[in-house]
């Protein structure tokens, strides 16, 4: 039977534990950061919090032995793929990144592409926002904390750190282009903050303020390490099965 790590904390990496163990016989041991209370359930074994570094991560590679490790990290996760990199370097253990598409800009988008989050609240400043909506993650608001905006906060659980004058709104994707509208209509949203996630789960926000003629400031992606990439739940299950045919598993 196939082993494989699956560095998890998307909704792709939860489709492939479950198709890999369904479908595939694959015995999946998905790890998970623990920076999600409630998170939702998988097939297969189930690790929580962080491994300690890359020596980390290489120890429990040579402890647990799995035959492949797939890094279904968040694109926005900008550490783990480089220790995935590494480890699976220095163990000899393959690894590949499943990493959707970013979104891409179309006619009538009004998008403000950034390198981070300060230049984000930067951004909203010289648009003179007013009501923004943050979609960013509950990891990441910190950068706005200053803001003298009314802020809409959409995220999945509380976040740490809000601007004092703020909304919450505790929900989980995917979202409606019809719910969109009407989100961003009844708060009166007059600029959206996303990071350039990709997918389909949270992109009816871009297409909703494309209607709406709202600009969207647009936090572009880190760098990844260079390394093999499958864009999809179906390749990345080619790809491990690719791997177990090779292994002779
Ligand atoms: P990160 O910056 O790449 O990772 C920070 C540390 O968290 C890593 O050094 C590692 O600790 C631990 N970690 C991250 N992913 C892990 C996993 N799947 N299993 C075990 N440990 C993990 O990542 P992040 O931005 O903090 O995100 C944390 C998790 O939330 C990730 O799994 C990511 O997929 C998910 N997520 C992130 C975002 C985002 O916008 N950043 C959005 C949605 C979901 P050690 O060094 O101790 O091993």
């Amino acid at each position: 039977m196939t082993t494989v790590l699956l560095l998890a904390g998307t909704s792709e990496a939860t489709r492939l534990a479950d198709a890999l163990v369904r479908e595939h016989d694959v015995d999946v041991l998905s790890s998970l950061a623990g920076v999600t209370t409630n998170p939702v359930r998988r097939l297969g074994r189930l690790r929580t919090g962080g491994f300690g570094g890359t020596d980390g991560l290489i120890a429990h590679l040579r402890q647990d032995r799995p035959d492949v490790i797939v890094d279904a990290t968040h694109p926005f996760a900008a550490v783990m793929p480089h220790h995935v990199a590494d480890a699976s370097a220095a163990t000899g253990i393959p690894s590949c990144r499943l990493l959707r598409p970013a979104w891409e800009p179309v006619v009538n988008d009004r998008w403000i592409s950034v390198g981070d989050l300060p230049a984000a609240a930067a951004a909203l400043e010289v648009l003179g926002s007013r009501r923004p909506l943050l979609t960013v993650g509950r990891q990441s608001t910190w950068a706005f904390t200053g803001s003298h905006a009314h802020v809409a906060i959409r995220a999945i659980d509380a976040p740490d750190e809000m601007p004092d004058d703020h909304h919450l709104i505790l929900d989980r994707g995917p979202f409606g282009f019809d719910d969109e509208l009407a989100l961003l209509r009844d708060l009166r949203i007059d600029a959206v903050v996303t990071k350039n996630s990709g997918g389909n789960a949270t992109e009816a926000k871009l297409t909703a303020a494309r209607q709406l003629g709202l600009p969207v400031v647009m936090v572009e992606r880190p760098a990844q390490p260079a390394v093999t990439v499958v864009s999809d739940v179906d390749h990345a299950v080619a790809w491990v099965a690719e791997r177990s045919y090779q292994r002779g598993v």
